[in-house]
């Protein structure tokens, strides 16, 4: 099989790294272009990127040359699937011009994620949603679809099968976010060495808003799920895997037993298609009082391909002071199955969906 061609669209950033380290040596993907912003433009990969991920630059990317963000230069190198770690700000025109170009693209930013025509997807949640990308082919050549925000892709993964099995009426989250969710120069270290920042621009009204997207119902457009949902955003001295504390209250009553036995058995459309970076189970419990820690279980998922893509859940307990209540705690590594790895799942259940 030929690899299909693609594009990382700020390559050299924290999303963009995971990016090139899980496309080195992708089955079905082949990385032709690497793009960042104009200052890093004509240089080559090896020599302007700050590389801080666990393992060396991979050698076939270090002698690529930067290009621009633009339409041309996608064609020229034959690009057809387009990945977007771009800055937020940049990233809504240059992935709109993409999209209308003809080229598919998968987007970690919040640029066009609640758009009313692109779906934005969790492989094992909600792979259904990509049918809204049939609205998009009524009014341009190519697609967007959107990959969620690093906080709400491992809470979402979480409720999905408590949603299915008991429904859920009330969710409160408060998180420890690590610093890698911030981009390479998100926060000073003077600012967060010895400290705790107890607030994230944008990050609790997006977090809230994605949820009932992710977990709603696409029929001739979003409808939105029915729960209510409250988050408190922090960031904490970490460098990857956000921590999330989980407190709610289902329909059905639900014991302990029940939410690990149903979260251990949770399976998606990656699963039962055997997508090449779906991990085998997308929820690890840990039975320790101590786990999850993010140092630890952070890059947890088997096979090899899929390590950091299973979030891992632990201190499942029954919460007395809400009505059916549940709490527990969340791990999930935030540039892998929080942004990178998920758009990769994306385009690899597009590819076997043959819409690329
Ligand atoms: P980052 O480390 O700051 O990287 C930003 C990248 O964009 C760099 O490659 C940078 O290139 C490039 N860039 C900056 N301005 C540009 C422009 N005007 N035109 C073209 N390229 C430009 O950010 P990040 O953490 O990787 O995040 C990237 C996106 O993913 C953001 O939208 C973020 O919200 C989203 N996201 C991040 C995470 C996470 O955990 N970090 C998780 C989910 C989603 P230079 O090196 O040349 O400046």
């Amino acid at each position: 099989m030929d690899k299909i061609k693609v594009a990382i669209l700020g390559a050299t950033g924290m999303v963009g790294q995971r990016y090139v380290r899980l496309l080195s040596n992708h089955p079905w993907f082949d990385i032709s272009v690497l793009s960042a912003s104009s200052s890093s433009v004509g240089k080559k990969y090896g020599e302007i990127v700050k590389w801080i991920i666990e393992d060396e630059i991979p050698e076939n990317v270090k002698d690529i040359t930067i290009l621009p963000a633009e339409v041309e230069e996608m064609k020229k190198e034959g690009v057809e699937l387009i990945f977007s770690a771009l800055p937020s700000e940049v990233a809504y025109d240059i992935e709109l011009k993409m999209a209308e170009a003809g080229f598919t693209v998968v987007s970690d930013t919040s640029a066009h994620r609640m758009d009313p025509d692109v779906p934005l997807v969790i492989p094992e949640v909600n792979s259904d949603h990509i049918i809204a990308i049939e609205e998009q082919k009524r009014k341009r050549k190519g697609i967007i679809v959107t990959g969620p925000n690093c906080t709400t892709i491992g809470l979402a993964i979480s409720l999905k099968p408590i949603h299915d099995e008991f429904g859920i009426k009330r969710v409160l989250v408060s998180t420890m976010q690590a610093l890698s969710g911030a981009g390479y120069f998100g926060v000073p270290s003077m600012a967060i060495l010895d400290n705790l920042i107890p607030y994230i621009k944008n990050e609790e009204e997006k977090v809230t808003k994605e949820i009932l997207k992710i977990l709603g119902k696409y029929e001739n457009g979003f409808k939105f799920a029915n729960i209510k949902i409250g988050a408190s955003c922090h960031r904490v001295c970490v460098l990857d895997g956000h921590t999330e504390v989980v407190f709610l209250e289902t329909i059905k009553k639900a014991t302990p037993e029940d939410i690990k036995y149903c979260m251990k058995n949770f399976k998606g459309e990656p699963q039962l298609l055997s997508l090449p970076t779906a991990p085998l189970q997308p929820i690890i419990i840990r039975e320790e009082p101590d786990r999850p820690q993010p140092r630890i279980d952070r890059l947890s998922g088997k096979p090899e391909r899929a390590k950091g893509m299973a979030i891992v859940v632990g201190r499942i307990r029954e919460e007395l002071a809400l009505d059916n209540g549940i709490k527990y705690i969340l791990l999930s590594h935030n540039t892998i199955r929080g942004a990178a790895g998920n758009a990769i799942l994306i385009a690899e259940l597009l590819k076997a969906k043959n819409i690329i």
